[in-house]
């Protein structure tokens, strides 16, 4: 698995397998659930996915939120 749930927080940038239609591949996730939703930051188009194909798509954390790097919980499956 390239990702660890653990590291899956509001706010972090990552990429997926498959590139955006319009050429993007930089996602910022922007809801957390049973559903993941995230959206494009090129063209700020939103989508929801499972959290299972979540998973599966996501290759790389592009950026994390620089606010209370502290707080990352370290050994917690979700
Ligand atoms: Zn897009």
């Amino acid at each position: 698995m390239p990702i660890a749930m653990h590291e899956v927080q509001l706010d972090i940038v990552v990429q997926l397998r498959k590139p955006h239609a319009c050429g993007g591949n930089a996602w910022r996730v922007v809801r957390l659930g049973a559903d993941i939703g995230v959206r494009c930051e090129q063209c700020q188009h939103r989508i929801l996915m499972p959290r299972s194909d979540f998973e599966r798509r996501v290759t790389v954390i592009l950026a994390r939120p620089s606010l209370n790097p502290g707080s990352v919980p370290q050994n917690q499956d979700v």
